[in-house]
């Protein structure tokens, strides 16, 4: 006999998350006004700040978060406000992941090295993971960055589809002592 579960029958709404008939998450829109998070690894800052200033027209526009060094230089680089997270290796992608699946970010641009291991590649592959899971814009290299930047989306709302489905349906589908 199946042992009940905690949640019992019905499925609670776990941290304000709301889920569609079909056992999917809904998922808020992107506002017009995106709160966008900047990351580059060490080797690649340089490529990120130049590619930073010559979007900081449009991202002006923008609420501007990233991980702590990162953050700083952009903030300086671009004369803006940044909101800094930790610094990548200490937390700072584990903090933006938590970000991401609160629905507090809209979309990352991440230059991530390729050529060289980081001491915290878990966190950056859990951060890749939880972008891909949330359905969030992410942009990984300068040209793909352009183009993201060139989409019409960018200053308006955009409804999502597809949220990650809810992984505990089967679970308490089954039937309750
Ligand atoms: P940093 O972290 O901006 O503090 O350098 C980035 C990272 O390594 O993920």
């Amino acid at each position: 006999m199946a042992r009940a579960l905690p949640w019992g029958r019905r499925r609670p709404n776990i941290g304000g998350m709301s889920f569609s008939p079909d056992g999917r998450t809904v998922l808020p829109p992107l506002g017009a006004r995106k709160r966008i998070a900047l990351v580059a690894h060490d080797h690649e800052k340089a490529a990120l700040l130049t590619w930073a200033r010559a979007h900081r027209e449009a991202l002006a526009r923008h609420e501007l978060f990233g991980t702590g060094t990162t953050g700083g230089l952009v903030a300086e680089a671009l004369g803006l406000p940044v909101t800094r997270f930790m610094s990548g290796p200490l937390g700072g992608d584990q903090q933006l992941g938590a970000a991401i699946a609160e629905g507090r970010l809209d979309l990352l641009i991440f230059f991530w090295d390729p050529l060289e291991a980081q001491p915290h590649d878990p966190d950056v592959k859990a951060l890749l993971r939880l972008v891909v899971l949330w359905n969030v814009p992410c942009a990984m290299n300068a040209a793909s960055a352009d183009f993201l930047f060139s989409s019409p989306w960018l200053d308006q709302t955009y409804g999502r589809s597809g949220g990650p489905r809810d992984p505990r349906a089967k679970i308490s589908a089954t039937p309750q002592a």
